[in-house]
């Protein structure tokens, strides 16, 4: 049979995922992406074994490893750098891969598009939406690069600010900003650090492995609604906030000099309990529930999210209930990763003392265990 067009809405990791996902299972698929050039910037992200689990199911893992760091063990510091504990994550994608990696976004981004590409996604950077209507049979789409199409489905994989969403479920939830900023810079890796390192006490912060030669350094900080980066002070601004971190930080500081590497953001979120689809428009990632990276499973949720949807949809079944089965099998992992990364950054702020980080992530990892 036949399988009918798909297209997809942004060019993140989730939209390229599920790009590559649906070629495999034969279906034509158009990826927009509203940027020009690949957006990603050229920081670093952490990913764990789901993630490694869902690479191999891709067929990207040998790529993806050979420009990752592999590492299993976690270290936590006090206020004054003193070691508080240490442990080593179980391999539960199988012994011979690391439990965690450290990989930088572009990285990542060159990886899924360069499959995504060889499938033969048709992609096309610079292109938005500009009208679209779901007529029952199909949903008509006027790209802004001219072309008309009608297509089997639209995924909106545009992120937390999705476009996609507003228009499909206006009354829906809107991102919300959490009160924390996050810091990070790229620095050469010291020996000692083969693992991800993190720093509690008034800053809370931390150092992630990229490769042989580089980490990142990432620091949380609370600021209030109306803060705005100054973007030539942003290194000052860095600085300013690690004048309390602990000593490791501090010194590692000292790279820190450049305000054009400085990369500095709100933490914002967004979650939606209700419908994920409406018709023939269904909805993927951070569209969904964006997430605070205090789990380090906002991407890795995008990427589940991608193959379970390009494996319901491989079912054949009727499109409504294929994709109310998408958002069931989906909804627990979103809504943990999402309800408790939120609840550690208002532990850190102050705001809650009912939480538990350690059994948070014990629990996390047991839920990310679990099938898809
Ligand atoms: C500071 C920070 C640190 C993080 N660290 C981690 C981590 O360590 N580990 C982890 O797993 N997750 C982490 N995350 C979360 C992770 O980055 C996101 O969950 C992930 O990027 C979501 O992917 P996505 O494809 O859904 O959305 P995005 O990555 O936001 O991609 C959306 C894409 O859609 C495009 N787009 C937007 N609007 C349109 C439109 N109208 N038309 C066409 N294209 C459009 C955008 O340009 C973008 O390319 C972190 C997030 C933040 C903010």
């Amino acid at each position: 049979m036949t399988k009918q067009k798909i297209l997809v809405v942004g060019g993140g990791i989730g939209g390229l995922t599920v790009a590559i996902a649906l070629r495999r299972q034969g279906f034509p698929v158009i990826l927009i992406e509203k940027s020009p050039h690949w957006p990603a910037s050229g920081v670093g992200i952490i990913q764990q074994f789901n993630v490694l689990r869902a690479m191999q199911a891709l067929d990207v893992l040998e790529d993806y490893l050979a420009q990752s760091y592999g590492f299993d063990t976690t270290q936590g510091f006090g206020p004054q750098g003193d070691p508080l504990f240490a442990f080593t994550a179980p391999r539960l994608a199988g012994e011979h891969l690391p439990s965690n990696v450290g990989i930088r976004r572009t990285s990542l981004q060159n990886i899924l598009a360069g499959k995504a590409r060889e499938l033969g996604t048709d992609i096309r950077l610079g292109t938005v939406v500009e009208h679209w209507e779901d007529t029952g049979d199909a949903v008509e789409v006027r790209l802004s690069d001219g072309s008309r199409e009608a297509f089997h489905l639209m995924v909106g994989a545009d992120g937390i600010f999705s476009q996609t969403r507003q228009t499909l479920f206006p009354q829906a939830p809107q991102p919300r900003y959490t009160g924390q900023w996050v810091w990070r810079y790229n620095m050469p890796r010291p020996a000692d650090v083969t693992g991800i390192q993190l720093f509690y006490g008034r800053v809370n912060g931390g150092l992630t492995p990229l490769s042989d030669d580089l980490m990142y350094l990432f620091m949380l900080s609370e600021e209030p609604d109306d803060f705005r980066l100054e973007r030539e002070r942003a290194c000052a601004m860095m600085h300013e906030r690690a004048i309390h971190a602990a000593p490791q930080i501090r010194k590692l500081m000292d790279n820190v000099t450049e305000s054009a590497e400085v990369v500095a953001k709100p933490l914002e979120v967004v979650f939606l309990e209700d419908e994920w689809h409406r018709g023939r428009v269904v909805l993927l990632g951070d569209a969904i529930h964006a997430s605070t990276p205090h789990l380090a499973q906002g991407a890795g949720m995008a990427i589940e999210d991608a193959l379970v949807l390009a494996e319901e949809l491989a079912s054949g079944d009727a499109l409504d209930p294929l994709l109310r089965r998408y958002r069931e099998r989906r909804i627990e992992r979103c809504r943990f990763v999402n309800h408790n990364s939120l609840a550690i950054g208002d532990m850190q702020m102050g705001k809650r003392r009912d939480v538990d980080p350690a059994a948070i992530n014990d629990q996390c990892v047991k839920l990310m265990a679990e099938p898809l």
